[in-house]
């Protein structure tokens, strides 16, 4: 290949939390970028600084219409979809079409160009598992018709018609399952914990605990991931390769992190559990540790702290966050004193 050559990458769901990064990330190693996205749920800022670039390509489109995209493509990244249980209980249609028709047009558009095709599946595949921690042969134990199943057989679905599209028409396919992702540029008002727990704790309210708080998730930082999904399209794997942090934590305790992270007064206040919610979930990640030689680096007080220090820009929380980390700065300096800010590791 002409060493000058840029690969082409086409990113569905581009402007998404999580296809955000993974443009940057492709286009820092060189990449040409075609960013598509519906704006159902992605954002069109969280690629704005992107504008302008000559190898950076933003099209409006739901990938329910057929793709069309000029010139060659190496790669296709399927992250459209809407991802988190408050954006597909309120858009549980078009959360289906995307996972059928859209998955489908995303194949058809690889098989059109001779590209690899990556799918960003979900550890909702597993459903509420009985098998922990969750490894890629476990079948998972998913309810077919209760209100998560419009993302979670979505995703099924779409994990068929990529192996169908492998075995039957030759598409050099790659599935991840991707878990409970965190990081930057996820929308306070998405509905998942992290972002329910910081805006919750800037703003001094009760932090809403669903349930007993005694269920577990594992928790990714952004960069982690996108590093994971780059591994997995430049492989010659055909996967399925879960992709998550192994650190499991009770979500209980994860709130009281947030809380102590920030500094907050906010105390915790238990709230009905959504129907179907896992009770545990981890991965376990010996494939992406074997087969891609990844694994996660970023711990998770790191991550957290990179996390609130981008809402408390956002939330206009900044002077705020800033105080409560002078004063912990400087009772650091002062020995004896204890601080008021901790992360718990
Ligand atoms: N959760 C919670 N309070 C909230 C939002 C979520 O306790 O305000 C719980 C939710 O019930 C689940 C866990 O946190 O047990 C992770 O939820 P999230 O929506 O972030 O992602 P999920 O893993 O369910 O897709």
């Amino acid at each position: 290949m002409n060493p000058s050559y840029s690969p082409h990458s086409v990113v569905l769901g581009g402007s998404g939390f999580v296809g955000s990064h993974l443009c940057d990330r492709l286009l820092e190693a060189g990449h040409r970028v075609t960013c598509v996205d519906s704006l159902l749920t992605g954002r069109r800022s969280n690629v704005a600084h992107l504008d302008g670039r000559s190898d950076f390509r933003f099209v409006e489109q739901d990938i329910c219409s057929p793709i069309a995209v000029d010139g060659p493509v190496e790669t296709v990244f399927h992250l459209a979809s809407p991802a988190s249980p408050k954006d597909y209980y309120t858009y549980p249609l078009e959360t289906l079409a995307t996972g059928s028709t859209g998955t489908r047009n995303a194949l058809e558009l690889a098989r059109r160009h001779g590209a690899r095709f990556l799918l960003a599946s979900t550890s909702e595949v597993y459903g509420d598992p009985e098998i922990h921690p969750q490894q890629e042969d476990y079948w998972g134990r998913v309810n077919p018709i209760g209100p998560r199943s419009v993302y979670d057989e979505a995703k099924r679905f779409s994990e068929a018609i990529t192996a169908a599209y492998r075995r039957e028409l030759d598409v050099d396919t790659v599935i991840v399952r991707i878990f409970n992702t965190y990081g930057p540029r996820m929308r306070a008002a998405d509905g998942r914990a992290l972002p329910a727990f910081v805006s919750q704790a800037f703003a001094g309210e009760p932090v809403t605990v669903h349930g007993d708080g005694l269920q577990t998730r594992s928790f990714c930082f952004v960069s982690d991931l996108v590093d994971g999904l780059f591994r997995a399209a430049m492989s010659g794997e055909a996967g399925p390769i879960n992709l998550g942090n192994p650190e499991e934590i009770t979500i209980g305790e994860f709130a009281q992190e947030v809380i102590d992270c920030i500094g907050s007064p906010s105390e915790l206040v238990f709230t009905p559990r959504p129907v179907d919610d896992p009770t545990v979930r981890r991965p376990d990640i010996t494939r992406a540790r074997t087969l891609l030689g990844w694994e996660p680096r970023v711990p998770r007080k790191d991550g957290l702290k990179r996390t609130i220090d981008y809402f408390a820009v956002e939330l206009g929380f900044e002077s705020a966050q800033r105080r409560v980390t002078d004063r912990a700065s400087r009772r650091r300096s002062a020995p004896a004193a204890r601080s008021a800010v901790t992360v718990p590791s």
